[in-house]
């Protein structure tokens, strides 16, 4: 069966899902997006996601033409169309068709597409093993600039950081703010563990407010894990006992190695397992049935 992808209420087949050379998002990244995971006919943390595309939205004074319930309806519509279970959605809302200056008062109407497909981000090994990762030179973006809470069709921050990566032979980079603070991965927020606590960088380092990051810090609540959204350098994460990446694609994942040093004693650790146990249970309860 081919992939069915919906455009302003349409569907269409994969190789004729198209949109205009004019549009904004193509020519100049002017949108914004999620990435937002089923698990067994539940859109896990629906509301946190279409809360955040309306946000990223609304930061650019893009106005999404239709009410959240109607997006959330049309997700479904996606799924059941596509007859998915497990999917991967890209939700796409992009400034729409104008012409070739920046206007985007020349956009008349914004274009939204919806895409259910699948993903594997990594190969299984790296979830079993832990990855490596290495810091690059590629600042995050500032929150003067484009703020990194907005989602937008715009990567090129992330992007430049990952072809530093890839350069260096590993999958994932740590990103630091202009202060030289930890912010992030090119697309996972970054956790540590310390003596039985957890860290991530707080919202001000210059990181994406993720949702699978806000899951992690739920589940520290509940089960009385110490977190602390505190300010962290490099010698933190080389001197961690474990650390994790999470991103909805990615999920959690383990990270043994960066800039060559071994964190912790180089093998996936416990709260890491553990976390990633506590995540599975979540994503089987916390959701929107379709
Ligand atoms: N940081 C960046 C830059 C991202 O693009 C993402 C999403 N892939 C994340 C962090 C993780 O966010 P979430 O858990 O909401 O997917």
């Amino acid at each position: 069966m081919t992939l069915k992808i919906y455009i302003d209420g349409r569907f269409h087949n994969r190789e004729d899902a198209k949109v205009s050379v004019f549009d904004h998002g193509l020519l100049y990244g002017d949108g914004v997006f999620e990435g937002i995971r089923t698990y067994d006919g539940l859109i896990f943390k629906c509301k946190e996601h279409i809360d955040r595309l309306y946000q990223s939205a609304h930061a650019l004074m893009l106005e999404i033409p239709m009410s959240k319930e109607e997006m959330v309806e049309a997700v479904k519509k996606t799924l059941k169309e596509n007859e998915m279970k497990d999917a991967y959605i890209r939700l796409i809302v992009t400034r729409g068709m104008g012409d070739l200056g920046l206007d985007p008062r020349k956009c008349s109407k914004p274009t939204i597409i919806i895409i259910t497909d699948k993903i594997k981000l990594y190969p299984q090994e790296f979830y079993d093993k832990g990855l490596e990762i290495v810091t690059i030179s590629t600042q995050r973006n500032i929150h003067e600039s484009v703020n990194p809470q907005i989602k937008s069709l715009n990567y090129l921050n992330n992007i430049l950081a990952k072809v530093e990566a890839i350069n260096a032979g590993v999958e994932e980079a740590v990103m630091l703010n202009s202060e030289g603070y930890v912010a992030e991965c090119t697309g996972d927020n970054i956790f540590t563990v310390k003596n039985g606590s957890l860290f991530t960088p707080p919202i001000h380092s210059g990181v994406l407010r993720g949702i699978t990051r806000g899951a992690v810090i739920d589940i520290a609540h509940l089960k009385e894990i110490p977190i602390h959204e505190e300010v962290l350098t490099r010698y933190d994460l080389f001197n961690a006992d474990e650390m994790f990446l999470t991103g909805t694609a990615a999920e959690i994942i383990p990270v043994v190695r960066m800039d060559r040093r071994k964190i912790g004693d180089g093998k996936v650790g416990k709260m890491t397992l553990n976390l990633i146990s506590e995540f599975h249970k979540l994503t089987k309860v916390d959701g929107v049935r379709f």
